[in-house]
């Protein structure tokens, strides 16, 4: 059975009308309710607020506490990269948490300027305009191979896949324009990175 939003093999029935949804279009759909969901809890906090400035009585009972402010991707919590919900679908969500636990990796290591870059990387292929859905996808899934060798011990550092994958990706966001510039600075840290290690 096909989505019925894409061409993908639908996963999952939604709606009374069991409408088929593949896995993207399903994540996207419950963002949707859970942004809705939030909205809710926030009119009924603001209500019951309402109410006891009207009464002037003290506020009683539960409120909704606030929402975590962290994003949670495909059951990974994102701690270091922010990223607009209205992406998140349409990206390899399993890619993006692996390059999020990198840069975690990166900072505890005690290598900061790497941390940075990746996550001036990953910020800007996620929100370019001018890169298609399939190379944002590329560039993350490159970026989650890259973040990974960057995490690891030098000593077991697979340069030469890591400098492949910086040349072929940052060829790619060269022709982006609205982020050529700002990776252009980043690129080239990670190329450093690399290339010291194998001392060329
Ligand atoms: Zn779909």
């Amino acid at each position: 059975m096909h989505c019925y939003q894409c061409s993908n093999n639908a996963m999952y029935q939604v709606d009374e009308r069991n409408i088929p949804l593949c896995l993207d279009c399903h994540f996207k759909f419950s963002q949707v309710q859970q942004q809705r969901l939030e909205n809710n809890e926030r009119m009924i906090n603001y209500l019951s607020d309402e109410m006891s400035f009207t009464t002037g009585l003290p506020p009683m009972g539960p409120r909704f506490p606030p929402r975590p402010k962290s994003l949670v991707v495909a059951g990974t919590k994102l701690n270091n990269i922010s990223v607009n919900n209205s992406v998140v679908g349409t990206i390899n969500t399993g890619s993006l948490g692996t390059v999020d636990q990198s840069i975690s990796a990166l900072v505890q290591i005690g290598d900061p300027g790497l941390a940075e870059a990746i996550k001036g990387l990953s910020e800007a292929i996620l929100q370019s305009g001018d890169l298609t859905r399939n190379q944002r996808n590329e560039l993350v899934e490159s970026l989650s191979v890259i973040a990974k060798e960057a995490a690891s011990p030098k000593k077991v550092r697979q340069n030469s896949v890591a400098l492949a994958l910086i040349e072929r990706a940052s060829k790619i966001t060269a022709l982006a324009d609205d982020i050529a510039d700002v990776c252009q600075k980043w690129w080239p840290i990670l190329q450093a990175a690399f290339s010291a290690a194998t001392g060329g």
